[in-house]
């Protein structure tokens, strides 16, 4: 039986209509059953400026950006030379925006769920598109196979934390069984929206910003695909962000547990919640470039045959390190799950932690500052100090915290530069440290220079 194969393309990948075709050239020639599409790229941040200009602005500003979007959705399908039902489909969607940014505009709110239906739209309008290029590479092709366009939110079930909302497992399953059961028979194609979802009581919700990745992989989950594929602008992971080290190299095959942790501290390339389905249902993830098929790519995998020492390095921007301190800690029991409770009752996940006998500190997302409330309460039980333009630097690979001398590399690398905070030890796949907003970039080249391009991994 043939393989069912789930794929994933990213907002460049759905640029324009030659990115559009080209992209599903490659998933004809992958097999691909369901294709989920990221919104064309800028459309997210354009739909989001819409959202905030029509609250904030005058309705002049707000058409603008309408007008935008608009033109530039209209010239891909020109381009594709659409039919005329997904002229409709486009034009509907069109109106809804229009009803949208009129209705925030009115009422001067913004909502976080008029946002959620606002953003969607961007997924909404570029698989019409797609779904038209995939049409015609079909035919192109001769195939038997028909393109069929679907609305995710049919099966996306998610909680109603808008913005970032919750997938539910269980029902996403029930859901794909019953909705897209046919998907094994071979016969279609099916395209539709990363990103979105629905909650049980019909609205719209996303999963946060580059959710798209996390989407195919739910979907692949719930169809139970064999393979899942993530295309995007570049060929794969790479040992760090190309943009910020043009010598970056191409990785065939990381472990789920190190590309997880990779994700986790920076990596863009993937959403950090991608491979949770992947390592849940153990499907076998590849990170390719539609730019350039025929590129090696990378393997993500449960075991890999290769496990060095330092496989890759990410930054986490926008970080804030908040300290606690108190005397009352001094050999007392209890602070820390206070703590910890106050965070949770806020719903702020800690990135990373170290503790001395009367403080703690954690780093945060710099957005944790817009919750004052979260603040004060810490300044209830302790003293509480925050800095600002930081930047989490991590190393990840494997044995890490098991290696003697490692740290002693790591820190002659950067010997110049302040290190704000160190967490090592809890994982073998992560060493991280804190370090200023403007020195990170400097900080991740010379560990690459000295990691990867020096090869010190032979020390595993
Ligand atoms: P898409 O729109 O396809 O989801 P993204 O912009 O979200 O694409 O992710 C791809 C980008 O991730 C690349 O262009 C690259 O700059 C960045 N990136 C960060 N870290 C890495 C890494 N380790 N390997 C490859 N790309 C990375
Ligand atoms: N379009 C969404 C974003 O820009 C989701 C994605 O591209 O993955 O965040
Ligand atoms: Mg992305």
């Amino acid at each position: 039986m043939a393989q069912l194969i789930v794929s994933k393309f990213g907002g460049t990948s759905m640029g324009d209509a030659e990115c559009m075709l080209r992209s599903a050239e490659v998933s004809f020639r992958q097999g691909s059953s369901l294709i989920a599409v990221s919104a064309t790229s800028g459309t997210t941040n354009d739909l989001i400026s819409l959202g905030k200009n029509a609250e904030s602005q005058g309705w002049e500003e707000a058409e603008k950006i309408i007008s935008k979007i608009q033109e530039k959705h209209i010239k891909i399908a020109k381009d594709l030379k659409i039919s005329e039902a997904s002229q409709k489909k486009l034009e509907t969607l069109f109106e809804e925006m229009n009803s949208i940014a009129k209705g925030v505009h009115l009422l001067r709110d913004c909502s976080v769920k008029a946002m959620d239906t606002l953003m969607s739209l961007g997924e909404r309008m570029s698989s019409v598109l797609f779904a038209e290029a995939m049409s015609q590479v079909l035919k192109k092709h001769v195939s038997t196979k028909t393109a069929e366009l679907f609305d995710v939110r049919q099966v996306l079930r998610t909680d109603d934390s808008f913005g970032k909302a919750k997938p539910l497992t269980s029902e996403i399953a029930a859901l794909c069984q019953k909705h897209l059961g046919f998907l094994r028979q071979g016969e279609k194609v099916v395209v539709t929206q990363g990103y979105i979802g629905m909650t049980e009581e019909g609205m719209t919700t996303t999963l946060g910003r580059g959710g798209s990745d996390y989407s195919a992989a739910i979907l692949a989950e719930g169809v139970s695909a064999d393979v899942l594929e993530i295309w995007t602008d570049v060929a794969g992971i790479a040992t760090t962000d190309p943009r910020i080290c043009p010598k970056a190299k191409p990785i065939s095959e990381i472990s789920f547990k190190e590309a997880s942790e990779l994700a986790t501290f920076g990596a863009k390339v993937l959403h950090p919640a991608t491979l949770l389905p992947a390592i849940r249902k153990n499907i076998p993830v590849f990170v390719g470039s539609s730019f350039d098929s025929q590129a090696r790519g990378t393997w993500v995998r449960k075991d890999v045959k290769d496990l060095p020492l330092i496989r890759a390095m990410a930054l986490r921007k926008k970080q804030i390190l908040v300290t606690l301190s108190t005397p009352e800690m001094l050999h007392a029991h209890g602070f820390l799950f206070q703590i910890f409770k106050i965070f949770n009752d806020h719903k702020v996940s800690i990135d990373a932690i170290t503790t001395s006998e009367i403080s703690v500190s954690v780093t945060l997302d710099d957005s944790t500052l817009l919750n004052k409330k979260l603040i004060a309460d810490l300044a209830q039980i302790a003293d509480v100090q925050v800095e600002e333009n930081l930047t989490l630097v991590s190393l990840i690979g494997n044995n890490i915290n098991h290696t003697p001398g490692l740290g002693k590399i790591i820190f002659d690398a950067i010997s110049d530069i302040n290190v704000r905070m160190i967490c090592l030890g809890a994982s073998k796949h992560n060493f991280c440290f804190l370090v200023n907003e403007e020195q990170s970039t400097d900080a991740i080249r010379r560990l690459h220079e000295t990691f990867i391009e020096a090869g010190t991994e032979e020390m595993a």
